[in-house]
């Protein structure tokens, strides 16, 4: 089923549309208190009814919300036009605000083997509107005193490799919300490729990126990793020190993941060789994660994961651990695949 996205079935059917009118329509769809089309009260009654015949209000049909013990994870099973689904994630930050965790595709060809949504393999990339109308849901959801503060695309799929709709996406997201480019986290396993695009690439929104390190050694990376090759870690550096030379100020430093699996990659010399990876580079921090149980590999005991950080303070680097959120309900890092029937 070939699916339209709203700009291009407005395009078909208004093709001199003026850009303030765009704007317009742009700005009443992220507007949650706008329901239908029918609540655009800048458009014309006409307009509106031309519209209301041929363009969906929202992409995504909500199927099913589940919500963690402690009630600040929320997670939704989302459905396409074409009848797939989608899990998108809501949490409760530092600030009492709300973060959001966003697909970009429906399942993911990168295969990584501590990830859930891996093991789908590649259904399809997401389109604009699918992409935008995850932040649109969850805008509607909250209570109208409170906010979305920052959105992480770390959901399902690798976002690089539907580069282009996820750029657009963001654009209309930082052009037509509040939340800032410096708000924004892109999660890549690290398609390089891609990366190198970001570099010169005008269109593409400065948001912060954050790299799936997961190891310093070729061969343990490959073992968590399948798409990692040889010479990715020397070609990662490089491309590093590039992106920091264009791109890093103060506020903009690049983030490398590293996922801690026990007896895997989570020893102290681990930690010694991550530390030296990074200090050659620049400004890189770390986050540390912690592995949520998928079935395959099992979490460091609360010994080694201090070990393993210590390490990394003890060398200067910058580092931080990233709290887990929403394990109960599957909603964790690397746990999205569709499964919130398990829940
Ligand atoms: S971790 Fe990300 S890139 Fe790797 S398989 Fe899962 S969704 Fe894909």
């Amino acid at each position: 089923m070939q699916i339209i996205t709203r700009n291009e079935l407005m395009d078909q059917m208004f093709p001199k549309l003026p850009k303030f009118r765009n704007d317009q329509i742009q700005t009443a769809l992220f507007n949650p208190r706008n329901k239908s089309w029918n609540d655009l009260s800048t458009l014309s009654k006409e307009m509106r009814v031309e519209i209301m015949k041929s363009v969906q209000w929202t992409s995504l049909n909500c199927v099913k919300i589940v919500e963690s013990e402690n009630r600040e994870t929320r997670k939704a099973l989302l459905q396409t036009q074409d009848s797939h689904a989608i899990e998108s994630v809501l949490m409760k930050n530092k600030r009492e605000q709300w973060t959001i965790c966003i697909s970009s595709q429906i399942g993911c060809a990168m295969g990584c083997s501590f990830c859930a949504t891996g093991k789908l393999g590649l259904i399809r990339n997401l389109n604009v509107d699918e992409i935008v109308d995850q932040v649109r849901f969850w805008q509607e959801l909250i209570k109208p005193d409170e906010r979305i503060s920052n959105i992480v695309v770390m959901g399902m799929g690798e976002p690089l490799i539907n580069y282009e709709n996820v750029r657009d996406a963001l654009n209309l997201i930082i052009k037509y919300t509040d939340i800032g480019k410096t708000r924004i986290t892109v999660s890549t396993a690290g398609v390089l490729p891609r990366m190198r695009q970001i570099l010169t690439d005008p269109l593409w929104p400065h948001v912060r990126l954050a790299i799936s390190l997961h190891s310093v050694d070729v061969q343990t990376r490959k073992q968590i990793m399948p798409s990692s090759y040889p010479t990715f870690l020397d070609d990662l550096a490089i491309w590093a020190k590039d992106y920091l030379k264009i791109h890093g100020n103060r506020r903009h430093h690049l983030t490398f993941e590293y996922l801690l699996l026990s007896d895997v990659n989570d020893s102290q010399s681990e930690a010694k060789k991550l530390a030296s990876y990074v200090k050659k580079i620049g400004n890189i921090k770390v986050n540390v994660l912690i592995y949520n149980d998928t079935g395959l590999f099992h979490a460091p005991s609360a010994e080694r994961i201090l070990a393993f950080s210590k390490v990394l303070q003890d060398c200067g680097v910058d580092s931080t651990r990233r709290r887990s959120m929403g394990s109960d309900i599957f909603a964790a890092c690397g746990q999205l695949a569709k499964i919130t029937s398990q829940t």
